[in-house]
């Protein structure tokens, strides 16, 4: 047998002919062929007591510090460093503006370790080839690795069968297939689709086309002054006439992690599909899908540490029973003829045209990456790394942080009296710090604070409380030089 076995290559890039290692351009940033950093050496996150809380900021200083204390170089024991991560992800070494780069814009998308830049290249320079329909090595070669991608997603989210898994181009793509193929034969006048005030327009304008065609109805479940979504209100809206129930794991905007599991059991008592939108979940915590009782749930690679462009769409099998196409093309049928065409078994039959091969790649890699670590401590560093951030947050004078769910990822969404978000990003742009600001396409969840707009900054497992203080420090002299120096 000569096939490769093409995941030990795609783990050990290195033995690809080197057209992986091309000289940096102008515009890339200089880095050592190591990966290791080109830049200082980032803060450390203060070492963590074996609780995994760190100490509270006695005083949160006005400038990064100088001399940071050395992280330890081997993992203890249920302890998650973020060096550990920091070291696989090149782009984290970076300057902006002069300035080290810290990358907190984890919500709009997360930066890619190495394993998954040199996996897709591997994948290019020893493996491309269409999949499924040809005849040749090299088809079957990315064909198993393609399917390999779906086994590692199915077993990601804790999914019975890889057949559970649709391949799509992230969590937009995923909720208007739902829509589409399951709703469009299943929605009809009179039935309701429920829909918390805080989810993002992905998962609220697929449902409102949908609901204008087959003139069902969207009903939003209002929010809590907290930011959580009102569970007494949701329990009253549900009724007979609720066929689906969207809901994400964890909101793009406040953090909020709503109860989805009861949620999801709530909704099936009244004979409703939910839908899970994992797209800030999958990051930040263990997600199973089958304890969750979800009948969708979908996620995208790009907030996973995978490429742009891919995603997943997981269905039980029930579900995906009432699904009908909603693309045509290759690959999704059995027989084409003039008189009569059939359909593939699922899930291809909702994989029309020739899929993004490179993407399940890269999210392969990412998902063996991510999986390398102990993903309870990686939930623990969050955590403690959002109640610091929290705390240090507190002492910006003005700073006003946007909802306060008992259950949150690491996602701060915040206004800064006399600034305006976008000025405050700016601001923040020039000391090499990325936060992002406007509508978060969440413009439901902010006007429900009276707000168009905001800042946010979102974390990874990558980040530290030395970026934290960084950030506190740029807005404290944001605040010390007043509205005058906006944008200065
Ligand atoms: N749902 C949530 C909660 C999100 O945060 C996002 C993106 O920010 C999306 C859906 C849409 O994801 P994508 O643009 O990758 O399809």
């Amino acid at each position: 047998m000569t096939t490769p076995d093409l995941r030990a290559l795609l783990r050990a890039p290195e033995q690809v002919p080197s057209t992986a290692s091309a000289p940096p351009t102008a515009a890339t940033p200089t880095m050592p062929a190591s990966g290791a950093p080109a830049t200082p050496a980032m803060p450390a996150m203060p070492a963590m007591p074996a609780s995994g809380v760190p100490a509270a900021p006695a005083e949160v200083p006005t400038t990064p510090p100088a001399e940071v204390p050395g992280l330890p170089t081997t993992a203890q024991p249920g302890v998650f460093s973020p060096e550990s991560a920091r070291k696989d992800v090149p782009i984290l070494h970076r300057t902006v503006n002069g300035q080290p780069l810290v990358w907190l814009d984890n919500g709009a998308t997360t930066q890619k370790p190495r394993q998954v830049i040199e996996a897709v290249s591997a994948y290019y320079s020893a493996a491309n080839s269409n999949i499924h329909r040809g005849a040749h090595t090299m088809a079957r070669e990315a064909t198993e690795l393609y399917e390999a991608g779906r086994t590692a997603v199915a077993q990601f989210l804790g999914a019975p069968s890889p057949d559970t898994i649709m391949f799509v181009r992230g969590t937009t793509e995923a909720v208007n297939l739902v829509a589409q193929s399951w709703g469009r034969a299943h929605l009809g006048p009179g039935d309701d689709i429920l829909v918390p005030v805080l989810e993002h327009h992905s998962n609220i304008v697929p449902w409102q086309l949908i609901a204008e065609e087959t003139r069902a109805r969207v009903v939003p479940v209002p929010l809590t002054p907290d930011g959580e979504i009102d569970q007494d209100a949701y329990a009253d809206l549900l009724s007979a006439r609720t066929q689906m129930v969207v809901v994400s794991q964890a909101s793009n905007v406040l953090g909020t992690v709503p109860p989805v599991r009861e949620m999801t059991a709530l909704a099936h008592r009244y004979g409703a599909k939910v839908l899970v939108d994992g797209a800030q979940a999958v990051a930040h915590m263990p997600v199973d899908v089958q304890a969750l009782g979800a009948d969708f749930y979908a996620f995208s690679g790009h907030k996973l540490f995978a490429p742009t462009g891919i995603g997943a769409l997981y269905a039980t099998p029930g579900a995906m029973a009432e699904m009908r196409p909603w693309q045509g093309g290759g690959n999704m049928i059995e027989s084409v003829s003039f008189e009569r065409t059939t359909f593939a078994a699922m899930p291809h039959m909702m994989e029309a045209g020739t899929g993004h091969i490179s993407g399940v790649v890269g999210l392969l890699a990412a998902i063996d990456w991510l999986r390398g670590f102990d993903q309870q401590a990686v939930a623990a560093y969050e955590e403690a790394l959002m109640s610091y951030a929290m705390q240090a947050m507190a002492t910006v004078p003005g700073l006003e942080v946007i909802g306060s769910a008992a259950q949150r990822i690491a996602v701060m969404t915040f206004t800064l009296a006399g600034h305006d978000p976008a000025s405050v990003a700016d601001w923040l742009d020039k000391d090499g710090i990325a936060v992002r600001a406007g509508h978060h396409c969440a413009q439901p969840a902010l006007a429900h604070y009276g707000l168009e707009s905001a800042a946010r900054a979102s974390f990874a497992l990558y980040n530290t409380s030395g970026e934290v203080d960084q950030l506190v420090a740029s807005l404290r002299r944001l605040q010390q030089a007043g509205q005058g120096a906006e944008g200065a």
